[in-house]
């Protein structure tokens, strides 16, 4: 029997509905035994998370405003979800009580409270057991998970349940005080439980089919990713695609767990299964591609740099004492040019550029903004020869300006910096080029 941690998002278990839908994927796999769940989202584009009410409480609080309002919100979304489908759980009074005792709970526990109400529900929904997270996942004060510990926790826990429902997000600290992961981080729990449970697949239902070759609001339907590595995936989610926790990665990577994602209201749909390799053959010379707007470079040219040295080295501490973290450096013989996020040194610019003039006294500096940069992501294109030649002329063909090119010699991607008026049509003219039927 294989052994599949099974995360529903806040999308999936937004209302009474979706619970509905959630205990259907369950029950269609016996391999789906532990049920992680997210605090209930949106039910709609103009609705409220239940984590976001619940940070909403949790300022009421501090500053001594009436909170009954924001509440009646909460409980009443717990408590229709219960009615509705037919539970017997006292909600309610374990609601009230956690409000009654507000201004002894911290931020953290405040919010942590969606996914665990929300895992109590489903658990009884589904008759399963509920496991409480604050038993078993061990937070550092740095959030960094206390593998050791928590390990030992959940096998024990193993040993009693060969299945539950468990809330994500949220875990303790040593101290025994509830800790929150960033937001979104219920997929990071989810990604823990599988790489402990040496998981076969660790299963991350969502609203979206997967991830999609190109962002569908630039791009007119573009195709599914159906498999994806975790090193491409990684490229293209620091552009900007994502579905998933950044941090979820890294725990199934390490145990070589599939991550599948999967979209609750379409679950025939194919989605995408992010491993290490796939055999499975590629369709297209690409993966993916995507791109962010807001980048600036900075260009030094200084006569015979080439013969210097040390001089590189000198620019870039200046940026790290500014803490400005550096994107790229593409480099000529007697210049280079450093690429960072603009909001990075919006306040700073004009100091650190003083900085630079003082300690390596370039001949020449210059600064360009509103730079944008599009990454063309595939293992498929590393090794094969012809994928920039073609990314390029097809650029050229359609007149767009290219200010910076970077490739590392792992070749599974390309990165382009164009003017960023340029970006949407970049990202459509690589895609033609390379996503042809
Ligand atoms: N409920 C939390 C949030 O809204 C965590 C999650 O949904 O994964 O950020």
């Amino acid at each position: 029997m294989a052994l599949k941690v099974t995360k529903f998002g806040g999308s999936s278990v937004s209302q009474a509905s979706q619970f509905r839908k959630v205990k259907e994927i369950v029950e269609a796999d016996p391999d789906r035994r532990y049920v992680v769940v997210s605090a209930p989202g949106k039910r709609c584009s103009n609705d409220s998370k239940i984590t976001d009410l619940l940070y909403l409480l949790d300022a009421h609080r501090q500053y001594h405003v009436d909170a009954s309002n924001v509440y009646k919100l909460i409980r009443d979304r717990f408590v229709e979800i219960r009615d509705t489908l037919g539970l017997k759980q006292p909600i309610e009074k374990e609601l009230d009580t956690m409000y009654a005792s507000l201004s002894s709970m911290s931020e953290m526990e405040i919010v942590s409270r969606g996914e665990y109400f929300c895992a109590k529900l489903m658990a009884e929904y589904l008759g399963f057991p509920f496991v409480d997270a604050a038993d078993v996942i061990r937070i550092n004060h740095d959030k960094s998970i206390d593998w050791e510990a928590t390990r030992a926790r959940l096998k024990a826990i193993m040993n009693e349940h060969d299945h539950f429902v468990f809330p994500g997000f949220y875990g303790t600290a040593a101290n025994g005080k509830i800790m929150v992961f960033s937001r979104g981080g219920g997929d990071v729990t989810g990604a823990i439980l599988a790489n402990i449970m040496e998981a076969d697949i660790y299963e991350n239902w969502t609203d979206v089919s997967g991830f999609l070759m190109a962002d569908p609001r630039i791009v007119r339907n573009p195709q599914p990713i159906t498999h994806i590595t975790y090193s491409e995936l990684r490229e293209l989610s620091y552009m900007g695609a994502s579905v998933l926790h950044e941090d979820a990665v890294f725990p199934a990577q390490e145990n070589n767990i599939p991550i599948h994602i999967l979209n609750t209201n379409r679950p025939q749909d194919a989605g995408t299964i992010i491993q290490e390799t796939s055999l499975v053959p590629r369709k297209y010379p690409i993966t993916g591609l995507a791109g962010k707007p807001g980048f600036l470079s900075i260009y030094i040219y200084k006569k015979h740099m080439s013969n210097e040295v040390g001089y590189m080295r000198k620019v870039l501490s200046v940026l790290e004492r500014y803490n400005v973290s550096i994107e790229h450096i593409p480099s000529g013989i007697d210049s280079f040019t450093v690429l960072v996020n603009g909001a990075e040194v919006e306040d700073s610019l004009y100091e650190i550029l003083h900085e630079i003039k003082r300690q390596v006294a370039p001949d020449e500096i210059k600064v360009q903004d509103h730079i944008a940069l599009v990454s063309t992501v595939g293992k498929s294109m590393s090794h094969q020869p012809g994928n920039a030649g073609r990314l390029f002329e097809a650029l050229g063909r359609e007149h767009i300006n290219i200010v910076m090119i970077a490739q590392d010699s792992n070749e599974i991607n390309i990165t382009v910096g164009v003017s960023e008026k340029d970006l949407s049509r970049t990202i459509e003219v690589i895609y033609n080029e390379f996503v042809v039927d």
